[in-house]
């Protein structure tokens, strides 16, 4: 094995029991944000690096250390996307969207890229699902993107949901407080890690985010950015409460949450599970009121979340996400046989939509039997020499062991 091609650290196959959740989890994408009248937006996988530093801001972590950048042929500075909302953005600005429709709803599904340490539940390639809603400045716009994402895990019956939520106001609070936390932080500067005390300079909001036990110490006792908010600030907030609670989604306000990314803008929430171990965050997101403009276009009103595919597996139970079972697993034995067989099988595909296995081995009818219960068929046809001369078929129902000789009409009708 020493010399064999291995795929690249931090990705991952999906295995062929392993696509069978993969399948389930997309349908189930697919079919839910339907119901909320959200329609699936697909973006390139690339894009100019220039949108990604604008957006998700240049000192970000994903933009300072994670991104995959490269330059190509023609000179082009171009980046994997590491999230989406960028690339949906510019999706809106550049076809005028909202010159077709006041309100514009999607969702998307893909794959994202990030340098990240690889670990349980982080890795350099994986898959995010989310939406974006763009138009509605109105804390109902709000409630409903956030309890679009619990109710997503609640109908997945994920365990031990927990839904962080937090207003961080609009520009000019924000700026009222980034101070008042830059003069509690600098306190303590020579403390803090290297990464923070840079941080403190540009962007203190974003060293509430630390993971680090001796930093979040200190922020125990920072000023809250709620102390902060105007009127209009708090009235979006306590509205967008008061939607959920009308619903009864269940939250908990945490002051502290900010979220690393520099778009957003007034609600920001993180859903959690227990089941997750460190990185319990299973999906993300919150209003970013001024983005499409930085990026360009006409300033409108947006919110959205984004959500990790990989994490959702992990919180899953896929136990109950039950591989199909063969309906019938044809033996044959004999040339003859085969070329019948093939021809039986086509037809019970066709006429009734069953899944037929075919052993295209041409095993034993012993190794052919035990293949069938390997793969929990329903049924098995025998077709042997016997079988072709009496143009009677055996069919065994391998759980009653029930077995009968039928005629190819009574086989094909026997399936309803
Ligand atoms: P973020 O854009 O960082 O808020 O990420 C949104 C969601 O994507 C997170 O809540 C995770 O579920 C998932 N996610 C982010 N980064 C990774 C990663 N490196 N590996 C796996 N999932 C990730």
């Amino acid at each position: 094995m020493k010399d064999i091609i291995k795929n690249i650290k931090g990705t991952k196959d999906a295995t062929l029991e392993e696509t069978v959740i993969w399948q389930y989890i997309e349908e189930y994408i697919h079919k839910f944000f339907i119901t909320y009248g959200y329609s699936e937006i697909r973006t390139p996988t690339f894009e100019n690096t220039e949108l990604f530093i604008k957006s998700i801001g240049g000192d970000s972590d994903i933009v300072s250390k994670e991104m995959y950048s490269w330059i190509d042929q023609g000179k082009n500075k171009l980046t994997l996307r590491p999230e989406f909302t960028a690339s949906v953005v510019r999706h809106f600005i550049q076809n005028q969207l909202h010159k077709k429709n006041p309100m514009h709803k999607m969702y998307y599904i893909g794959s994202s890229f990030r340098r990240e340490r690889p670990q349980k539940g982080r890795l350099r390639e994986f898959h995010q699902f989310g939406v974006e809603a763009f138009g509605s400045k109105f804390p109902e716009q709000d409630a409903e993107i956030i309890s679009m994402a619990y109710n997503f895990y609640k109908g997945l019956k994920i365990q031990d949901l927990n839904l962080e939520i937090n207003s961080i106001g609009s520009k000019q609070s924000r700026d009222e407080y980034r101070k008042a936390l830059k003069g509690y932080l600098e306190k303590y500067k020579s403390d803090l890690s290297e990464t923070s005390q840079k941080r403190l300079e540009s962007n203190p909001l974003r060293i509430l985010d630390t993971k680090i036990d001796f930093e979040k110490e200190i922020i125990k006792d920072a000023p809250k950015i709620i102390d902060y908010l105007d009127k209009k600030d708090h009235h979006h907030f306590s509205n967008t409460l008061d939607f959920l609670d009308s619903i009864k989604i269940p939250y908990t306000i945490n002051n502290y949450l900010v979220r690393g990314l520099d778009y957003y803008s007034q609600t920001v929430f993180e859903i959690q599970s227990s089941l997750l171990g460190s990185q319990n965050a299973l999906c993300g997101g919150g209003r970013y009121d001024y983005l499409v403009e930085e990026l360009g276009g006409q300033a409108t009103p947006a919110i959205g979340f984004a959500a990790g595919i990989e994490r959702l597996i992990l919180a899953i139970d896929t136990k109950k996400i039950m591989n199909k079972t063969p309906d019938v697993y044809m033996i044959s034995m004999g040339d003859e046989a085969i070329q019948f067989s093939f021809k039986i099988a086509d037809k019970l595909r066709n006429d009734k939509n069953l899944y037929i296995v075919n052993d295209t081995l041409r095993r034993t009818m012993k190794s052919q039997l035990k293949d069938a219960n390997r793969l929990m068929a329903k049924h098995v046809i025998i077709i042997g020499e016997e079988e072709i001369n009496s143009k009677k078929l055996t069919i065994k129902n391998m759980k009653t062991g029930e077995q009968k000789k039928l005629s190819i009409e009574n086989i094909i009708r026997f399936f309803k």
